[in-house]
């Protein structure tokens, strides 16, 4: 999904082995990005091309005049069904594919507005009622939807303007012929529910909601950095020769406190599954949710009603403004090539993106003076990339000369010194332009090359069409030859950078099925975005901070006590408590070319035994078992050696197992799954180590199978099983155990275990305050079951023990 399609790739990595030696030699040897690029793109041929826009011709990026009744009848299979958001996801692709003004978008938004109203979304279905509307809603439907607009109106308190629609639906349909009696009738009861429930709240009762207090200040910094915007005062910036720039802790930091928010300086949502049109067989319509039908193209918010843009199907915004904005900023420039940039991948994308939003001027002025000199040091200091040169250079010289005491000068910072989420900080991120093989270059160059020439031909027809845009501030392409050559390395240069740099913005997506009580959640990939602040930030496989987004914005919270002049860490993947450590050294020296040296590495390396959580125990006597392909246990009197094959083997048998019940759970046969269930506890209790992963997530999946029969009980007692063995692996205050403790709160609470649900909220709240802050929906949902229980009469047999 972040490097381009399969097909291009093979191609590419085909030519390049035709390339004739002595050309091949002259890239691999090239001293500048500029060289690559330009022998690199010489290569690209028509016929390149050709094969590349029949790759990205398979992608339904276009408005299919088709598609909105397929999608329509789809929904309301759904709505039938009683499946609301399916309902909403279909007509939102229907809603995609019409043109603006036609019958086909102003029903597919009329019919949403039904769902969302099924949704008690009110305030979104009045917007789409209203947006059907302008439209062009026929007027022979209107009934209908005005009778749903009052609801929402009455139901949200706007009573005046409710008022005047039942007056004006009394007044133009109560004496028409054109309705049906039976129709009629419905009306007329309607009319009368819907004024007296006006009536109801006109009466005041003096019962309002209190408003939430809402305290924004642990949304934001306490104090803000002077010489790093979007960081708090309580670090700094420093560099270290082995490990160049860092964030390093000023003063004692508390776990909780918030470091680092910044917004992305550029994102790209991550289209999800978007299967190239021949694969699928059924229909060339897609029926499934994916990210761009439910998170806005620009902002990343989840939407169960985004609006679309006007000229494709795959960008569909939370609001007009957002889409205003995106089409401004670089939408206007990517419209036309959404098929290209599924082809060519997300990071491609983002090199795009982030070359648009840093306006033609700033491209042209700082890749001119900057980006040739920058990757010539990268090719002759590849260890130092705190040498790269910075525009304060100068002025450091100038204050040595005055006899002031000198901080060596920080890449990235502006001529002040102060490091800023800029285009310029973006641009010093390093691409480890030597690091990368020469075929990976190949590729990306050759990707910029093509992008390139589209970039061209839509230069070339804005000047003939002489469409000159209205808004200073509009995206524009590169005008001249030179112009285009620089925007060419100035995006092959975030390609490199991206492989190192990219920040994965992810976000919780509520799992299991929708009847079930007790909520799962899973961390899901949204987008790709580059932060130039949080990128300061060093590797840790066990790192002392945690990483959350809301939309595109990103925050970055102390998870541990971080000691003044200690270093701000996070985990750039590779985390101790997911993988064992030759499998963490040998993902960061391929992804990000150093050797990790870190405590956790060093303990790890030092110590023979792998982790407990993926640790085989002795049949026999129980103790653990050591030893690498030849296992064997660790007391003197047991000598029988296991072979690891075998064991390993029997851990899938086991994992299958699991899975058949978890299969069985979801087809509502409880029973049948928990007798399986407990078969697999007792197996894997024979040979695992009681903290291994796999009997946790047994005990996780028997929890929910209990909680499903509404034993809630049982489910707690194995649930906090599996809460231990969260803890033995993630630690006590990680967010993995946040995620279990809500878990084990809600099962308390549906089981009104009044004093045990009250102590597990508050140590979910505890943890997970830490790593996401109070705004967090589990938070906001603990507080709720706090309240609820707080208000809840004495049990009639005295308070319960
Ligand atoms: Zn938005
Ligand atoms: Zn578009
Ligand atoms: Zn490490
Ligand atoms: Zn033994």
């Amino acid at each position: 999904m972040d490097l381009p399609v399969d097909e291009w790739k093979s191609y590419i990595l085909q030519k390049w082995s035709l390339v004739p030696k002595s050309i091949r030699d002259t890239i691999c040897t090239a001293e500048t990005l500029s060289d690559i690029f330009l022998h690199s793109s010489s290569l690209l041929q028509p016929e390149d091309e050709m094969f590349l826009k029949e790759l990205s011709r398979g992608y339904l990026v276009g408005k299919d005049p088709d598609a909105p009744l397929f999608y329509r009848e789809e929904g309301n299979k759904k709505f039938q069904e009683k499946d609301y958001v399916g309902a909403t996801v279909l007509y939102t692709k229907g809603v995609s594919h019409s043109r603006p003004n036609t019958e086909d978008i102003s029903l597919c938004y009329a019919n949403r507005s039904a769902a969302l109203f099924r949704l008690g979304q009110y305030e979104a279905c009045l917007k789409d009622i209203s947006r059907a509307q302008t439209h062009g809603y026929p007027e022979r439907l209107q009934l209908k939807m005005m009778l749903r607009k009052a609801e929402c109106l009455v139901t949200l308190g706007r009573l005046q303007e409710a008022s005047q629609i039942i007056r004006d639906l009394e007044s133009n349909f109560t004496d028409r012929q054109t309705l049906a009696a039976s129709q009629f009738q419905i009306l007329q009861s309607t009319l009368c529910r819907l004024k007296t429930k006006v009536q109801e709240k006109e009466t005041p009762t003096g019962t309002f909601p209190a408003a939430l207090t809402t305290d924004f200040e642990d949304m934001n910094l306490r104090e803000e950095n002077e010489r790093i915007s979007c960081a708090s005062s309580s670090v700094t910036l420093c560099t270290d020769p082995s490990k160049g720039r860092g964030l390093i802790a000023t003063k004692d930091i508390l776990p909780g406190e918030l470091l680092v928010k910044e917004d992305a300086f550029v994102s790209v949502l991550n289209p999800g599954e978007m299967p190239p049109l021949h694969a699928s067989l059924e229909s060339k319509w897609d029926t499934r949710a994916t990210n761009g039908d439910l998170y806005c193209h620009r902002c990343l918010k989840h939407t169960l009603a985004p609006v679309p843009c006007d000229g494709c199907s795959y960008a569909k915004y939370c609001s007009q403004e957002c889409m205003q904005q995106a089409w401004g900023l670089y939408h206007r420039v990517e419209c036309p090539l959404g098929g290209l940039l599924l082809t060519l991948g997300v990071f491609c994308h983002v090199a795009l993106r982030a070359t648009l939003l840093a306006r033609r001027e700033d491209v042209g002025k700082v890749t001119r003076t900057l980006c040739d000199e920058i990757s010539n040091r990268d090719i002759r200091s590849p260890e130092s990339k705190n040498l790269v040169p910075t525009l304060g250079h100068d002025l450091a010289g100038e204050r040595e000369k005055n006899g002031e005491t000198v901080e060596p000068p920080i890449p990235g910072c502006d001529s002040n010194g102060k490091y800023e989420s800029n285009y310029n900080a973006v641009l010093h991120l390093l691409p480890h332009t030597q690091n990368h093989g020469p075929e990976h270059k190949f590729l990306c160059a050759l990707s910029v090359a093509a992008l390139c020439r589209q970039l061209e031909a839509a230069s070339l027809q804005t000047r003939t069409t002489s469409l000159k845009s209205s808004q200073p501030e509009a995206a524009v392409v590169p005008a001249t030859s030179q112009e285009l050559h620089s925007w060419g390395v100035a995006m092959l240069r975030h390609m490199l950078q991206l492989q190192c740099n990219a920040q994965a913005i992810t976000t919780l997506q509520q799992t299991g099925s929708k009847e079930s009580i007790v909520t799962d959640s899973r961390q899901v990939r949204l987008a790709a975005g580059l932060f130039p602040v949080v990128s300061l930030l060093n590797h840790s496989c066990s790192p002392n901070t945690s990483v959350s987004f809301v939309g595109a914005a990103a925050s970055v919270r102390a998870s541990l006590r971080i000691g003044k002049g200690q270093e701000v860490l996070h985990c750039y993947g590779p985390h101790e408590s997911r993988m064992g450590v030759a499998e963490r050294q040998q993902k960061l020296r391929a992804q990000y070319f150093f050797d990790c040296n870190c405590p956790a590495c060093q303990e790890g390396t030092r110590r023979a035994a792998g982790p407990r959580w993926d640790a085989f125990r002795c049949p026999r006597c129980g103790e653990l078992m050591q030893g690498g392909d030849v296992l064997s246990c660790g007391s003197a009197s047991c000598t029988e050696p296991a072979s690891r094959d075998h064991l390993v083997s029997r851990v899938q048998d086991l994992q299958q197992q699991v899975g058949k019940a978890q299969k069985l759970l979801r087809n509502g046969k409880r029973e049948r799954a928990i007798q399986l269930l407990l078969g697999c506890q007792h197996d894997a209790e024979s040979f695992l180590s009681a903290e291994h992963s796999l009997v946790g997530e047994i005990q996780d999946v028997l929890a929910q199978a209990y909680a499903a029969l509404e034993d809630w009980q049982k489910s707690a007692t194995h649930l906090q099983r599996s809460l231990r063995v969260v803890e033995a692996r993630h630690g006590p205050s990680s967010v993995e155990m946040g995620h279990e403790l809500f878990k084990l709160a809600q099962i308390f609470f549906n089981g009104f275990a009044v004093p045990e649900a009250l102590n597990t909220i508050q140590k979910a709240e505890k943890v997970l305050l830490v790593h996401y802050g109070p705004w967090n929906d589990e938070i906001q949902e603990l507080q709720e079951m706090k309240s609820c229980l707080l208000d809840l009469p004495p049990a009639p047999g005295g308070p319960s023990v």
